[in-house]
């Protein structure tokens, strides 16, 4: 195989030719996002090997993540000719366990050194609780509440390079300059915290242990005590490439120094304006202090931009001014203005009125890009946080959206291992309630939903777990024998509990319950099911670790040390799941970095939100020790949520949309992140302004049903209430719109009125059963239960709220004079047609009998005064034709009145029902129940949706 053919690097600039051309020493790229750092790194990794003949295996490439590494070497890959040795391309981590494996004996480690997982480590800290001497950090109550933040905590101090010898100069600092009390106790606290981690450290070199912070923190150690092997290493070496090495750590720098020394052919690529994680120990210093470090260091500053349009750029680059002073830009006087090669729209900012009415427009927005023919694969949602897809997720369901969200859960929370986790609570905590009710209605059991809620809400009004409440409860029939031999299963469990492993347990629970079978056999015709049974058998591996350390391997043992993972937000990693070609991806920024899309979507952008809260660490890094550059706590916050705006921003190549709503529910109206008017250069728009109403209609109008069917997808068992029934008849396309897409609906204050009116009738009833009627008290709901919202003007409330008080005055006044009490009020009922699987559900006003016959009456508060009126209503009423049918279906008798009771003129409309309505109410239902089974959801044109798409759009 000749290595010998020239490489065309024709395509680049010349500033990008430079970089792939430099022969020997230190370089140094600082450059903005999308100007080809990771190209041109891949690019010279190849142009090493082929034009310089560098040996592939002396060439080596680190970068951060595992991702990032096989995405390096699949380019590098196609640009080396067939057959080349492998490359070095890996992640620093690897890189060390590499060395380590290799050398670590110099280091007195054994040969088989031994890397413990996370659980491990959690595991093992907890083993050693006793040895740590903790006092501060291990309350009485509960010592090991705090071994998930010490994990993490000793974790900076090995990012950091804080060894022990400064870390113990600090203290006696601390303790020189102590004032007060408060000195005295955080003297004596940072003491606890190097005692621990001194012993710490020492307990896992004599166990022969290391944890993943050492295969960094170790290497330095050993190429600082052993110049022979660092010679050794460094021999094998020739050229050294690293991206995103504005996220590089301390200890990650301090390998390279040692590695390259000043003068070795080290080449760096970053952006100091995305540097995102810094609080993982990354600092922006590094990249600062490159030119003191290193000698004869040239500088290439790339400024043509491949990826975005210029005018994304724009907007980006006047965001990112705002951390001026604290940048590269200003410090070093480059220039790090960016040109594009294209030119394309503005970036929009949508303003929804509600937050789920934003999630809808996106996921709208997003559906006719795809039936425009843009390639999902080329569409992103990004977001500041993972639980902001639990609004937009559901949204793109409901438009028939297919997404992907990038590893956003981590092993312990995918659905098919939690259970499994809960299961085990369950087995040994008896009071665990919470993990006893998943665990029931999950599909492992699949106890009744609605038994469990009710037992769930005695068990509460009792203050009793759920175990005891449904002990000493009586169900009936089927439930009362699935429960007995429910209970039966657990108390098995719990006697072997102590005899098996949790894994051993836990296997065993599955092969009872089948839960593993179940996945398994789906898996034949299912993907997901795949990855299930593939998340299932990590949980399994992830007991096994721990079992392989523990001294107690019970369930119980692993519950402790489950939770203490996820307190320390260190669950096992889930399987990685393809995205499939049809699928938009949906993930946070931070994993969003050095990639690109076509369209990037920022969801979500209000103050609060982003920039997000300033967390502060259970137990945080003192800065001097950090060794941050000097700006403030808050200032710095401010500066990183900065940046992480600036990478996704610089996501897309084309469209920029960013969203926000200022209505979340509750009272508070949200303001937009303040980054959305850093970038514009001008105020984000508001929901008032005209044009930026327009622009919500024209997206809202996208809404309207357009009577495609293709993935719709109706219900196996249809539920149906009178008033569903109803929309349906009148218009098709207002029932899917209210009821399929569930839109949301502006407030109404003529829900509320009605709402209230018909309590105000409800208490009145049960008053006058107990004997007396107090008219104050009634007129109280009208106080308790009024809302503002939706009203127009103060005066039309205020109209609207005599009417209300007038209204149940004249009622009393009007029953007062009847002695005829209903026999029934607010009267749930249910009743199926089975061939079609369908539920009419729903719940009758009152029910009088006089004599022998029965009358059906609803409440009604629109206006009617005119007795004929009322009576054609009551006779064309959907509504009181179910009802009839209900009764009938109830009791077998057909009603002899049905009854519209207009409470505020005190007119009544009057319909007796013959037999042969109600043939043709049950006819109606059917017809109703195949429409949306059919998926028939045409306009009738003559519903207010119909008439007014736009109206309804703009619920502000
Ligand atoms: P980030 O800062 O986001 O990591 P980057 O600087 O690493 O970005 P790349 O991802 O390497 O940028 O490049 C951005 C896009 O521009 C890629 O699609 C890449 O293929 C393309 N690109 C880079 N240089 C050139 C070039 N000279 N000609 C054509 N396309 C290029
Ligand atoms: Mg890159």
């Amino acid at each position: 195989m000749s290595l010998g053919g020239a490489m065309d690097l024709s395509g680049l600039n010349p500033a990008q030719k430079q970089v792939v051309e430099h022969g020997s020493g230190p370089v140094l790229v600082v450059a903005g996002a999308g100007t080809g750092k990771t190209h041109v790194l891949t690019m010279r990794v190849a142009y090493l090997a082929i034009e310089r003949k560098v040996p592939v295996d002396q060439i080596l490439a680190l970068t951060f993540t595992d991702k990032a590494a096989r995405e390096m070497e699949e380019r590098v890959d196609k640009l080396l000719p067939y057959g080349m040795l492998e490359t070095r391309i890996m992640t620093f981590h690897s890189f060390g366990e590499r060395i380590l494996k290799e050398f670590g004996h110099d280091l007195g480690l054994p040969i088989n050194m031994n890397l413990m997982s996370k659980a491990q480590q959690m595991v093992f800290l907890r083993q050693n609780l006793d040895n740590l001497e903790l006092d501060y950090y291990a309350p009485i109550g509960d010592p090991a509440s705090y071994l998930g933040s010490l994990a993490s905590y000793f974790s900076r101090l090995s990012d950091e390079l804080v060894s022990e010898s400064k870390y113990d100069e600090f203290i006696k600092k601390l303790k020189n300059h102590s004032q007060d009390e408060a000195d005295e106790v955080d003297s004596s606290r940072h003491q606890e915290l190097l005692r621990a981690y001194r012993h710490y450290r020492r307990l896992k070199s004599e166990a022969g242990l290391v944890d993943y912070d050492d295969l960094i923190s170790l290497v330095v150690e050993l190429f600082d005590q052993k110049p022979n092997v660092l010679r050794e290493v460094q021999q094998s070496i020739e050229h050294i490439l690293v991206d995103e090495f504005q996220d590089t750590n301390r200890s990650q720098n301090r390998l390279l120094q040692q590695l390259a020394g000043p003068k070795g052919n080290l080449m760096v690529v970053g952006d100091d304006d995305q540097s995102i994680y810094r609080f993982r120990g990354a600092a922006v210093a590094n990249i600062l202090e490159f030119t003191d470090f290193y000698q004869d260091v040239t500088t290439i500053v790339l400024t043509e931009n491949y990826r975005s349009s210029q005018q994304i750029l724009d907007n980006a680059y006047r965001l990112i001014q705002h951390n001026n002073p604290d940048r590269l830009e200003p410090q070093q006087q480059i220039n790090k203005y960016l040109t594009a090669r294209t030119s394309g729209p503005e970036p929009q900012v949508w303003v929804l009125p509600t937050y789920s009415l934003e999630a809808d427009a996106l996921a709208i927005d997003i559906k006719r890009r795809l039936d425009e023919g843009q390639p999902a694969s080329s569409i992103a949602v990004l977001l500041r946080k993972k639980n902001q897809a639990d609004i937009l997720a559901p949204a793109l369901r409901r438009h028939n959206v297919e997404y992907r969200l990038a590893d956003q859960l981590s092993l312990f929370e995918h659905p098919e291992v939690a259970i499994l986790l809960q299961v085990l609570q369950v087995v040994v905590d008896p009071l665990d309630s919470g993990s006893l009710y998943h665990v029931m209605v999950s599909n492992l059991f699949g106890f009744d939903l609605s038994f469990l809620m009710e037992q769930a809400s005695l068990a509460r009004r009792r203050n009793l777990t759920l175990e005891a409440q449904l002990r000493q409860s009586e169900p009936v029939g089927e439930t009362a024998d699935r429960l007995d031999s429910f209970f039966e299963l657990l108390e098995a469990w719990r006697r072997r509990s102590s005899e098996l492993t949790a894994g051993q347990l836990l296997f065993e629970i599955c092969e009872r319950t089948g839960y593993i079978n179940d996945y398994v056999k789906r898996s034949q015709s299912d993907a997901v099911a795949v990855l299930a049974v593939q998340n299932i058998s990590r949980l399994f591996a992830s007991i096994a670790e721990f079992e392989r350390v523990a001294t107690d391997k019970s369930a119980i043992g692993w519950g402790a040390v489950a939770e203490s993972l996820r307190e320390a937000g260190e669950s096992p990693e889930a399987v990685e799941q393809e995205v499939a070609p049809s699928e938009i991806q949906l993930m946070t920024i931070h994993k969003a970095k050095g990639l690109e899309f076509e369209t990037v979507y920022l969801f979500d952008l209000i103050k609060g939100s982003f920039p997000g809260s300033n967390r502060r660490e259970a137990i945080s890094l003192p800065s001097e020790l950090a060794g941050e550059l000097g700006v403030q706590p808050g200032e710095r916050h401010l500066q990183e949520e900065r940046r992480l705006m600036y990478v996704a921003m610089t996501r897309a190549k084309t469209n920029l949309i960013m969203t926000y709503s200022p209505d979340h529910g509750g009272k508070l109206r949200r303001k937009p992140s303040p980054f959305i008017e850093e970038a514009l250069g001008q105020p984000a728009p508001e929901l008032i302004e005209e044009n930026k109403v327009a622009i919500i209609q024209q997206e809202l109008e996208l809404f309207r049903p357009t009577g495609r069917k293709a993935s719709y997808s109706a219900p196996e068992h249809i539920f149906l209430t009178p008033h569903q029934i109803d929309d349906y008849l009148s218009c098709p396309a207002n029932f899917h719109f209210r009821h399929i897409m569930k839109v949301p609906e502006p407030p109404a204050p003529a829900l509320m009125y009605g709402t209230l009116i018909h309590e105000a009738i409800n208490r009145y009833f049960q008053m006058r059963s107990k004997g007396g009627v107090s008219e104050k008290d009634l007129l109280l709901l009208v106080d308790k239960l009024w809302a503002s919202d939706g009203f127009i003007s103060v005066g039309q409330e205020q109209k609207r709220r005599e009417q209300a008080v007038a209204t149940i005055k004249a009622f009393i006044k009007r029953q007062d004079t009847q002695k005829d009490l209903p026999i029934s009020t607010e009267r749930s009922f249910e009743f199926n047609i089975d061939d079609i699987n369908t539920t009419v559900r729903g719940r009758i006003d009152a029910i009088f009998q006089v004599g022998e016959s029965i009358e059906i009456r609803d409440y009604k508060t629109s206006p009617i005064d005119d007795v004929k009126k009322a009576d054609a209503k009551a006779k064309g009423s959907v509504q009181l034709a179910v009802y009839a049918l209900a009764w009938r279906q109830m009791t077998g008798v057909v009603p002899d009145r049905t009854v519209l009771d207009y409470v505020e003129t005190g007119v009544e409309g009057v319909y007796q029902p013959a037999a042969g309505d109600l043939e043709h109410t049950l006819k109606q239902i059917r017809q109703v129940a195949a429409g949306i089974r059919s998926g028939s959801f045409q306009p009738s044109g003559n519903c207010f949706y119909c008439s007014h798409p736009k109206e309804v759009k703009v619920a502000a």
